[in-house]
């Protein structure tokens, strides 16, 4: 079933289980409500009757003859109702005689009960001569004449609990309107259950439809995010949230062609040029001797390392790299390495320094990976700049102490503004031609820029002020 049917369906079923039991508690307050109003009336009522039928008792001396005069009662109070408006002398009344409505109006059940309980008089004649339990006749006014009770006198509802037709009707005219204002409120509820519901899964959809799409290989779909502006709701976070991940994928997508694309035109001429040797070997063109055999041997070298490299790529890029992260002191990190490449800078006639630092800065990193960013850098700096020049390691914190600053500068040709931030791509290199004369195959920067990143640094190229370029590994201190 659709979301949005169940949501109707959750929504018709609530209102319709608030609006049944609205309307069995209010019939039941009201109802009840309205009972206690008519038995205060009753009761108020029945008092006068209890002075009037101590009168008659006091009369009479007994409750002879009380049937005759309770069917007097309506005459009676029309006549003192008539004096009332008219004065005791007022002459002739203005009705002669109560008319039928009048007496209706008046027309309480009246029931009286002796000191026994038997019932002595009855407006309606049914209960005469019956027994009253006593719990009944407590709900009536007792008739006391000298301080001695001589009776109880019931009144409408306390004789009978079933209400008039008037109060009936009045009664079912309540409920009616009740019921009337549940279903409309019901009606109106549920028509904004149904808006709301379409409105709440309608973004769903679109999503349903977008993951379809990106499920089917379409990774260019965006859902559009209205709660991007207008107040984020969680659907519309999932939807932003959506979109980041698709971006993500396509960028990794495109990320992964580009590699393919590009490993398979890198290692082509490797390949290539051992093939075509051993090929020549064959034919007879190439000696089929120790050092033809060592270029090729050397070339498969170069071809496996080439391979190394695309592999540490794709580790640390697909974010499968686990750092071991832990203090380093920096100076000690740079010394090590101005050790190990200085056959190679005095091969060159290069001076390789280490500047000192009078706050020895520290990194929180993984060492090998930092110590292979460096050698990167300085195996280049040796590379490129030529013999009789300088290469000065250093590294030094930030004002603050926020970052930590590794950089190697050469006095080289340095790296061109438009190029600076096209090196740390992978394959990338200045001059294609002379680069890979030196070995290089234009991954040993890309390969630092992403140990960098998975750190949380980063590395830049500025110009040195020894001439060439000045690399710049910023990492956080520890
Ligand atoms: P490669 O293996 O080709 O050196 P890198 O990724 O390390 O690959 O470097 C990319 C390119 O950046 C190099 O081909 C080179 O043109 C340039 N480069 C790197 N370091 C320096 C430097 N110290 N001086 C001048 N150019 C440099």
């Amino acid at each position: 079933m659709k979301l949005k049917t169940r949501l109707a369906l959750y929504f018709s079923l609530v209102v319709a289980i608030m609006a049944g039991a609205t309307l069995f508690f209010m019939r039941q307050t009201t109802e009840s409500v309205f009972r206690s109003f008519i038995f205060a009336g009753d009761t108020n009522k029945a008092k006068i009757y209890a002075t009037i039928l101590g009168e008659y008792y006091r009369e009479h001396k007994d409750w002879e003859g009380l049937q005759a005069f309770l069917s007097e009662i309506p005459q009676l109070a029309f006549f003192g109702l008539d004096e009332r408006i008219h004065g005791e002398r007022g002459g002739e009344p203005a009705v002669p005689s109560p008319s039928s409505t009048v007496s209706a109006l008046l027309s309480d059940r009246i029931a009286v009960a002796d000191s026994n309980g038997i019932i002595v008089g009855d407006t309606s004649g049914s209960l005469l001569r019956t027994v009253h339990p006593a719990r009944h006749l407590t709900h009536g006014v007792p008739i006391v004449v000298n301080r001695e009770q001589i009776g109880t006198v019931l009144v409408g509802s306390m004789v009978d609990s079933s209400l008039s037709g008037v109060n009936e009707l009045f009664l079912a005219s309540i409920t009616t309107a009740l019921a009337w204002a549940i279903v409309v409120s019901a009606g109106i509820a549920l028509l904004l259950g149904l808006i709301l519901s379409a409105q709440v899964t309608r973004p769903i959809v679109s999503l349903t439809s977008a993951v379809r799409k990106v499920a089917a290989g379409d990774l260019s779909i965006a859902v559009k995010t209205a709660g991007e502006t207008s107040g984020k709701d969680e659907i519309a976070e999932l939807a932003i949230s959506f979109n980041a991940m698709a971006r993500e994928l396509k960028r990794l997508e495109d990320a992964k062609k580009q590699i393919i694309a590009d490993s398979a035109h890198e290692l082509r001429t490797p390949v290539t040029l051992i093939r075509g040797t051993i090929e020549a070997m064959i034919d007879g063109i190439y000696p089929r001797d120790i050092p033809t055999l060592e270029s090729v041997r050397e070339e498969t070298v170069r071809l496996s390392h080439l391979i190394d490299m695309l592999r540490e790529l794709e580790i640390i890029e697909s974010g499968k790299l686990a750092l071991k992260l832990e203090s380093i002191d920096c100076m000690e990190m740079l010394r090590k390495a101005a050790a190990l490449f200085a056959p190679a800078a005095m091969e060159k006639n290069i001076a390789l320094t280490v500047e000192p630092s009078s706050s020895p800065p520290s990194i929180k990193a993984d060492y090998l990976r930092v110590d292979e960013v460096i050698y990167n850098l300085v195996s280049n700096a040796i590379k490129y700049t030529p013999p009789g020049g300088t290469i000065r390691l250093s590294a030094k914190s930030d004002e603050n102490r926020a970052v930590t600053h590794i950089c190697v500068d050469d006095s080289g040709p340095g790296i061109p503004v438009d190029e600076r931030g096209r090196i740390f791509e992978r394959f990338y290199r200045i001059d294609k031609s002379r680069a890979t004369d030196r070995g290089g195959r234009g991954l040993g920067l890309a390969i630092a820029g992403e140990i960098a990143k998975a750190h949380g640094g980063n590395i830049s190229v500025e110009d040195s002020d020894l001439g060439g370029a000045s690399f710049v590994l910023t990492l956080k201190p520890a």
